[in-house]
Formats: C-alpha cells, structure tokens, sequence
C-alpha cells in the first residue's frame, strides 16, 4: 500500500492490522494465519504501510520484521508481566513516581505500532491504568502540584505522539503551569514508525514549540536498527531540533535485530550524525512473551564495548542499562565472572550513585540483574 498519497490518519487507520492484511505482505499459509491470529488476540498487531515499506518481506529474518513482525515464540510464557513492577510506583492510575524529581504519566495506551518486545504490553490488556477522561488527568496535575521535589515529567504510554494535538495541547498546557516543573519529556516511537506525523502535522509543530518556550522539552526517539534511519525519519528529527526542542534515543538491545556490533555503531553514529546522541543501550526487560528478543549480559556487555570502539566520544557517551524495579541500573564492565554495577536512578534515594560487584553464575547465562549472586 502506498504511503506517500496518505495522510498520517489515514496511515494508522490503514495499517497492518490482522493476519490478512499481514498476509499480502509476508505470505502466510493457512496454520500460520490461525496461530498468528492467536497471537495478536493478546497483543494487538500494527504496522503503518510507511514502516512496513522499510520490511524486507522476502527476508524472514530482517531486523525490522522482527521488531514488528507477530511470531509464534510469543506463546511462550517465560518472564513476567510486569518486569520492571510498575505497579509498585503507581500512585494514580496513569501515574507513576519512581524516582524522586521525575513523575511518569501513561498518556495513552495507543502507538503508531506495536513492537513485539513491549514491556508495557499489559496496558492493552489494561486500559483502566490509563486515564482517558480530563477529570481523571486533573488529578495527575494535583499530584504534581503538590510535589514541589518533581522537576520533570516524563509523557509515555503508549506512545504520547499518537494522542490528538488537542489533547497534547491540554495535557502540556496543564503541566507547564506548574513552576517547579522545568522541563518534560516525550517519549515516542513516532519518528521511526510514523514520522509524518510530525513532518506533515504543522499544528503539532507549533504546540511543541509554543510549549518549548515555556518548558525545555525533549523528544525521546526510539531508534533500534539503522534500517530505521530514513530521509523522512531524519527530516522529522531535524524539524524538532531547528524548532529548539531537544532530541535523544534510546535503544533496546534486542536478539536478531541489533546484536552485532557493526550495527549498533552504525545506529549510534548516523543519528549521531544527525543531531540525535543515544543515551541508553537498554538490557531488554525479562517481559512475558518477549524472551525470543533477550541476550545475555555478558554478550551484550561485548556488543556494545564492540560498537563504541567505533564512534565518536559524543556517541561514546550512551550508557549500558537495565531499567530495574530498584532502578535504573548502569552496567559499567564485566571482567571474568565479575559484573560492576552502578545505580544511575534508584528507587531508594540513598542507593544513587551505589557502585556494586556481583557474580555472574557459572553454567547458566546471566540475563537481568536478578540472575546474578552477590
Ligand atoms: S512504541 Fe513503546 S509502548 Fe508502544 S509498543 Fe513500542 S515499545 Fe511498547
């Protein structure tokens, strides 16, 4: 299907959305299409034609297939569903306050599409945990409000740029207002699955900007795959960077799309090239129905000391994290069956900043921070 003649709307409501439209791009037989169909019961399936044009569909194993792609390894139950216990920090039903200057709001349960290792995939199971009402946001703005420590809000969901410019425009509006609140982020898969969305919508343009004068705002892109990287991903990018917003990525290390080290150098030096420096290699989560995507620490550790021995000190400056239910661990280096750990952001105050030596265990490979011994 032809993009180009769409607009953004029409893209989101004409994408890859069940096993027949998936059918006349990837060829499915009849029991594929029977259990995929099972697999997209749980966990919706969309692909804009704009992405889907980036697939090579006679490739089975193209890295972005595989980021968006359904697949029958989705039936295994290995993980959790809540890996990073979310639950635990949810002080209203979309909002989260985990760490002491931050304030989390899930915008949206929506997203111009679904990634496949989503760890926030319980949110379509669960839209309760997403307010949609206004009456129901107030309350955030109060509980903001009335935390003089919170100095920036991050907007996620879902994904923020899919909500309508209306309800961006009150949601920014409404947060602005509060003094102590200096600067608000957006995190957003949009550039990489739906960059008209930006490129096209002059409206959106304009709210971000006029919003920017008031509060520093930061887009946070998620780009995973140099396939990603496009002229109309890149003119997007540079919109928001020549209307003073600020623009940083963050990219998940996923099996079969990105572990190779050539290919996270390249990720991190072409948006690097283009305004946008990388900050976070994230450890993909222990998340239910994902465990096709993980890899061990210690082969991850080597990807990407891989790959920053190929960019820049700019691009050098992305960090090896889990984002862990006690926080957002840095993984500084692993020697032998050492791993150095540094707490980034904790939960617990006090434990920022906190250096820790654990054990990678013998005869097992270690995946997340609850497989290693103290
Ligand atoms: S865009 Fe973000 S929230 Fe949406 S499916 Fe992908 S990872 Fe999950």
């Amino acid at each position: 299907m032809e993009y180009k003649n769409m607009s953004w709307q029409e893209q989101l409501r004409n994408g890859v959305k069940t096993v027949e439209d998936l059918d006349s791009y990837a060829k499915l037989n009849a029991e594929e299409k029977l259990r995929l169909s099972k697999v997209i019961d749980a966990f919706p399936l969309l692909i804009t034609p704009y992405y889907a044009s980036l697939v090579d569909w006679k490739n089975p194993n193209d890295p972005i297939r595989k980021i968006i792609v359904p697949s029958e390894s989705e039936f295994s139950e290995e993980g959790l569903f809540d890996p990073s216990n979310e639950k635990s920090n949810t002080v209203l039903p979309s909002l989260q306050h985990k760490y002491r200057n931050t304030a989390l709001l899930l915008s949206t349960s929506n997203c111009a599409g679904y990634c496949r290792f989503c760890f926030r995939r319980r949110l379509k199971e669960n839209c309760d945990s997403v307010a949609e009402k206004k009456d129901e946001l107030n309350e955030v703005f109060e509980y903001i409000k009335s935390h003089p420590e919170i100095d920036n809000v991050l907007i996620s969901g879902g994904d923020s740029l899919v909500l309508s410019n209306e309800r961006l425009d009150f949601i920014l509006g409404k947060i602005s207002k509060i003094n102590h609140v200096k600067m608000i982020r957006l995190a957003t898969r949009v550039p990489v699955f739906l960059p008209q969305r930006i490129s096209e919508d002059k409206e959106l343009l304009e709210i971000l900007t006029k919003y920017n004068k008031k509060k520093q705002i930061y887009v946070i892109t998620h780009f995973n795959h140099p396939d990603e990287i496009t002229t109309e991903s890149i003119k997007t990018v540079k919109l928001l960077i020549n209307n003073g917003i600020q623009v940083r990525n963050q990219t998940v290390l996923l099996k079969g799309v990105n572990d190779d080290a050539d290919v996270l150098a390249k990720l991190f030096n072409e948006l690097v090239f283009n305004g946008v420096v990388t900050y976070y290699l994230f450890q993909c989560r222990p998340v239910k129905k994902s465990s096709h995507f993980k890899i061990p620490l210690n082969e991850g550790w080597k990807l990407f000391e891989g790959a920053k021995k190929q960019v820049s000190g700019l691009a050098k400056t992305v960090r090896y994290a889990m984002s862990h239910t006690t926080g957002k661990v840095e993984i500084c280096g692993i020697l032998e069956n050492k791993i150095y750990l540094k707490y980034i952001q904790a939960k617990k105050y006090e434990d920022i900043g906190k250096f820790m030596i654990k054990k990678l265990p013998k005869n097992k490979d270690a995946y997340w921070f609850d497989d290693l011994i103290e």
